[in-house]
């Protein structure tokens, strides 16, 4: 037998638990991000592939030496860049179960509890996010684990396509379909745009509200009218809650009121920050969101979960089927034709599908929804602290109001020119030492550096560094 026997298994399966466990133990002494030149990696792996088997020591010598010292460690406490990649232990554990069982969940048929259990978790975190019932299997709608919310914007879009136009199945797209957003909407709209082969020309990015980042639903009104009244057809309206740049929030009730005029779709991409909704304190930034058709959030940024679980949640289960299912003979089955079943296939763009329920799940079991409410709380706390240390500094500025546990900051130098330069140079400083990682972003064509609280692991103690970092390389910029 070519695989490892299961005994086999079990001893190597411990020295790899005990290398993760004794990595994350170690992992705020690491620098966050790696001081590699690009083909060091390629320089200092073996060209050849082994032709004889290698004992598992070998390859865990080649992690150590290799790819930890060429890795960026996101799941570091002093990771603060783009937005968490949340990879809890919990999750992990789960993920060995969804991988021991092996399983392909892309029919019912092919595995009944891959299904159900993503529906049962589902419908659970529908109720718990406060979302209206509508989206929830009882209610006729439905959530199912996409890959990425990319992924969940592009089944969005065609499904808007589809409802717009049944034809379209038939005879491809019109090119007067049209797609709204804001120069703020993360750029996997535009390249569902691309996908589905409405051309950019389909976009129309809609202004914002003056004095905001946020969708101008006058703008978004006006725009559709004039559209309609060139021929043209509104199809899917894209307002986001917690903007890539700066967490900006869309007027999703506004906005679904002007886009029900024309029938368009409304998917609300709350990628990163949808899953504060678990605190009810934070419900009203989901205003309108039981108006809208579609409901994203990941788990895999801020909810514990390991890449790969964004979160879609539709108001009408029927709708993704009727857009992408294509049954060929070998996928009939009598549980499908019974209609008693999902079949998540049809919900997503691939055909095969991970167990990924049971990352979440283990999430949710071992952290409690108090677990994860108390691990958001905690992070906003400590990005409010950060704004009133920054408030009291003259030498620094919030660059956009901070929202839940991202903020948007520069240092003040002199100049607007000047406090680019510094805030740039500063932001480069600290990620040069390792000490912490940041990234950035532009404002009204100003340069700000993002920092977004969220890593599992960061605690009050990592933000009050972070802030002395900033103070001191601010001083010597
Ligand atoms: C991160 C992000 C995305 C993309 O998320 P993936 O799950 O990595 O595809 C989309 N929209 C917003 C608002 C995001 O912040």
């Amino acid at each position: 037998m070519t695989d490892l026997d299961p005994d086999e298994f079990r001893r190597l399966g411990h020295a790899v638990v005990d290398w993760v466990a004794g990595y994350r133990e170690g992992i705020g002494d690491l620098p966050v991000l790696p001081h590699v030149e690009p083909g060091w990696v390629r320089g200092e792996l073996p060209t050849g592939l082994p032709e004889e088997p290698q004992p598992l020591d070998a390859m865990l010598g080649d992690v150590d030496r290799v790819v930890v010292p060429a890795s960026t460690h996101w799941q570091s406490p002093n990771y603060f860049g783009y937005f968490p990649a949340n990879a809890s232990l919990h999750s992990l554990l789960g993920d060995l179960l969804s991988g021991g069982l092996g399983a392909q969940g892309m029919l019912w048929s092919t595995s009944p509890a891959c299904t159900e259990l993503e529906q049962v978790l589902l419908d659970g975190l529908a109720d718990a996010l406060g979302l209206d019932p509508a989206f929830t299997f009882a209610g006729g709608g439905g959530g199912s684990i996409q890959d990425s919310a990319s992924s969940a914007a592009l089944v969005a879009l065609l499904a808007a396509l589809h409802r717009a136009n049944p034809e379209w199945q038939e005879t491809g797209v019109r090119g007067d379909e049209r797609v709204y957003v804001t120069a703020e909407t993360h750029s996997s709209l535009a390249k569902a745009v691309r996908v589905a082969g409405l051309g950019s020309r389909a976009l129309r990015i809609v202004e914002p509200s003056p004095g905001t980042l946020a969708m101008s639903p006058a703008a978004l009104a006006a725009a559709m009218r004039a559209d309609v009244a060139a021929g043209l057809r509104p199809v899917l309206v894209c307002p986001t809650i917690g903007t890539t740049g700066t967490g900006a929030v869309d007027p999703v009730r506004q906005i679904a009121v002007a886009a029900a005029e024309h029938g368009a779709w409304v998917h609300v991409d709350a990628a990163w920050a949808g899953v504060v909704a678990l605190c009810p304190e934070h419900r009203d930034l989901f205003d309108g969101v039981e108006l809208v058709d579609s409901f994203c959030t990941d788990a895999h940024k801020w909810l514990l979960t390991a890449f790969d679980a964004s979160l879609l949640w539709v108001r009408d289960a029927a709708a993704l089927p009727a857009a992408l299912s294509i049954t060929p003979e070998y996928l009939r089955n009598a549980a499908t034709e019974s209609g008693a079943v999902v079949d998540y296939r049809d919900w997503q763009v691939p055909l095969g599908r991970r167990f990924r329920a049971l990352k979440l799940w283990a999430v949710v079991h071992g952290a409690g929804l108090s677990g994860l409410r108390e691990h958001l709380r905690g992070h906003i706390r400590m990005a409010a602290d950060l704004e009133s240390w920054i408030a009291a500094d003259p030498g620094f500025e919030l660059a956009a109001p901070r929202s839940l546990a991202l903020l948007c900051l520069r240092v003040r130098a002199g100049s607007p020119e000047q406090d680019d330069a510094a805030t740039r140079a500063v932001m480069d400083r600290i990620n040069a030492s390792g000490a912490a990682m940041l990234t950035h972003t532009v404002i009204d064509g100003r340069f700000a550096i993002r920092v977004a609280i969220g890593s599992v692991g960061t605690r009050p103690e990592h933000v009050a560094r972070l802030w002395e970092l900033l103070r001191k390389e601010a001083a010597a910029a």
